[in-house]
């Protein structure tokens, strides 16, 4: 790159000036013209411009003209957050032979335009602004960015369909993954459910494939019943540890024949099982489903007589002729070392039994969650696929009150994304199942995906009802001899403008999708970000919707908000693809806004060492000062202003920059 000096505090200091309408986004509040003009006549501003679209090809092509032509050797944007567009304009400068780092850009857009009514105030504002660019940039220094290696292995944390998609494609490009999941199987909630809408084919018959693909991979370490407890590095340099929980059952070995399960002491099941949604039991020694990944039982030591009374004859150990049954089996840690990491840890459904208790669910019989339905209409569910009330009688009619804990300012206020097409799929087979009138409750019918409509239309045709209100509650309070024993939904029918009571014996509640109680847990751990919602935030919702603000960590599925299986499998090749694309070039490029000490002034109070959110700064004892690896830091300023003797500095953050920009500022021009 041909460095064209930077001229700093010399006379030969030449700034180009480039103020951006971003269509009528800036223009329709600000006087970009008159910006121009006003930054033309700036103390060693050689050019101003104005351009409708200042990051299109030829607004950059412009800024790099003029750094040839005109010999500039500062540039100066005015336009959106540096956030979306500083890469862009530092890129164009390094194109033309320019330090990226003597560009600085001014955010007129969020900063001015958007936030101001009078046209004229935003104006002066815009000038103000960038006639403190034009001081501070003067003292902008030539940075480098520097490289370090990568590790080519990834970490995927959450084996849902998310994670096994992301898995598989960066395994089969020839990458070693680890795949680290939470439960004793791969599969998340995809796996419990029997049919996925709008083309209601089986949902197992396109999950367990993968599932045992992931399996065979031979570039796919999978640890399941594990979870991540520390991540520490930076992008391409991620050192985690993985803590293994003990199943009791030797993975190696056991080849998943299941006799142990029939030999267990408890002829019958008995304990709750988690995996049926407590619709079924189930024993100490268990598997969670019959296709389960990796097909290995468990044993449960909360229930297991050995653990609790050290009594049994361990009948399972008899049977077992691979001698896989290791009642000492302890907790085991592994340390990884990878080069990036995508974080697919799906959801948690909404919980409607105390948080909306008007919905009835949990004070009375059969009204159940969508979940728990998709478990009763499963073939290999508790019921195997029969849907039948509690005593044992076929259901006459059913209602689906949608939006349980979505679109509401009580509960949850976004959006769930699939409770209408998966309240349309659950219609469907409730009505196939049993023939019973069925009856969905909603508030707007949300069918945006492809084929998705034609679905809806479809069940309009198998006569399924629909009643456009919010559902106010849901009892046994019978007014009617039609209603006696039997639920009552009380809705406002909005299309009818009255009240209507309808009576049915089974009621499903369409839960929303929320994150998962411990996302801010994760979120802490891998040091990203949340949305106000709860779920991991993206860098950017449209140009990095699978990126995080921390470099190297990527995001897949239900974790980053809400979506069907389509779009988290999209999601999840498009956080391979990323992945992939990071680690295939084999260095990452390190930005250099990171922080340095001089060691000449630190006094080695450690003042510095535990504000640190990255943990980037050690002590040097023999030398008793306080060292920054650059590789880790941030670039967050955190001890930068806490260091009592000014030993910190912070490249493009140096005092003279930052006082400059104020002091100019605050002038009156
Ligand atoms: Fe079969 Fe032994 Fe595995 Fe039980 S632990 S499933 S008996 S191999
Ligand atoms: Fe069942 Fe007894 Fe084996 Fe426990 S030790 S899994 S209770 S047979
Ligand atoms: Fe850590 Fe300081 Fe860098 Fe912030 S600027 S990441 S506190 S070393």
């Amino acid at each position: 790159m041909m460095d064209r000096g930077n001229g700093n505090g010399r006379s030969d200091l030449r700034i180009g000036v480039y103020v951006c309408h971003c269509g009528i986004n800036i223009a329709s509040m600000v006087d970009v013209k008159r910006v121009a003009e006003q930054a033309a006549a700036m103390p060693n501003v050689v050019v101003a411009r104005d351009y409708k679209y200042m990051c299109s090809d030829p607004g950059q092509e412009m800024v790099q003209q003029d750094i040839r032509e005109l010999n500039l050797n500062r540039v100066v944007v005015a336009a959106c957050t540096p956030l979306l567009h500083e890469p862009t304009f530092r890129g164009a400068c390094e194109r033309a032979g320019l330090n990226p780092f003597f560009c600085h850009m001014v955010n007129i857009r969020e900063h001015d335009a958007w936030v101001h009514e009078d046209r004229e105030k935003a104006t002066v504002k815009a000038i103000d602004l960038i006639r403190a660019a034009v001081r501070r940039v003067k003292h902008h220094k030539a940075l480098e960015r520097r490289t370090v290696p990568i590790n080519p292995n990834v970490l995927v944390v959450g084996g849902g369909i998310a994670g096994i998609q992301a898995a598989l494609k960066i395994a089969s490009a020839g990458r070693h993954v680890y795949l680290v999941e939470r439960e004793l199987s791969i599969g998340g909630h995809m796996a419990k459910f029997d049919k996925t809408f709008p083309t209601l084919d089986c949902a197992a018959c396109i999950l367990t494939p993968k599932m045992s693909d992931v399996k065979k991979h031979p570039n796919i370490t999978l640890w399941t019943y594990s979870e991540v407890d520390k991540v520490d590095g930076y992008v391409g340099n991620f050192k985690a540890t993985v803590r293994r929980k003990p199943r009791y059952i030797n993975e190696d070995t056991c080849v998943g024949c299941l006799e142990c399960i029939d030999a267990c002491v408890f002829k019958e099941p008995r304990f709750t099982d988690e995996y049926n949604e407590g619709l079924s039991k189930r024993k100490p020694m268990h598997i969670p489903f019959p296709q389960a990944v990796p097909q290995v039982t468990a044993i449960d030591p909360e229930t297991c007589l050995r653990f609790k009374t050290g009594k049994c004859k361990s009948s399972c150990v008899t049977v077992c002729d691979r001698n896989a049954i290791d009642f000492d089996q302890k907790e085991r840690i592994e340390e990884i070392n990878v080069g990036a990491i995508i974080l697919s840890t799906g959801f948690q459904t909404f919980e409607p039994k105390d948080r909306l208790p008007q919905y009835g669910y949990g004070i009375y019989d059969n009204i159940y969650t969508a979940l728990e339905v998709e478990r009763l209409v499963n073939s290999a569910g508790p019921t195997e696929g029969e849907v039948v009330l509690r005593d044992g009688s076929k259901p006459r009619a059913v209602g689906i009150i949608h939006c349980i804990g979505s679109r509401d300012t009580k509960s949850n206020i976004w959006c769930s994304r699939v409770c209408c097409m998966y309240s349309l799929k659950l219609a469907h087979l409730l009505k196939e199942r049993t023939g019973a009138e069925v009856y969905n409750f909603y508030i707007d019918m949300r069918t945006p995906g492809k084929g998705y409509e034609e679905f809806y239309n479809k069940l309009l045709e198998e006569g399924v009802h629909f009643i456009r209100g919010k559902v106010g509650a849901v009892n046994d309070w019978a007014i009617t001899p039609e209603e006696e024993g039997r639920l009552v939904i009380r809705v406002e029918d909005t299309l009818g403008g009255f009240v209507r009571r309808v009576p049915v014996d089974m009621v499903v509640l369409s839960t929303g999708l929320e994150p998962h109680k411990d996302a801010e847990d994760v979120r802490r751990k891998f040091n990203i970000s949340c949305s106000p919602g709860g779920f991991f935030l993206e860098r950017h919702p449209k140009l990095a919707p699978v990126e995080t603000a921390s470099g190297g960590i990527f995001l897949a599925g239900c974790c980053q908000g809400p979506k069907d299986i389509p779009d988290t499998v999209a999601q999840a090749g498009a956080a391979a693809a990323e992945a992939l694309a990071l680690i295939d070039k084999g260095v990452v490029e390190l930005e250099p806004n990171t922080a340095f000490i001089d060691a000449e002034s630190c006094s080695g109070c450690k003042s510095c060492l535990s504000l640190c959110p990255y943990t980037a700064i050690s002590f040097i004892e023999a030398e008793k000062r306080a060292e920054i690896n650059e590789a880790l830091c941030k670039g967050c300023g955190t001890c930068v202003a806490a260091c009592p003797s000014g030993s910190i500095i912070q490249n493009l953050f140096e005092d003279e920059e930052i006082f400059s920009e104020i002091a100019e500022v605050l002038s009156n021009g």
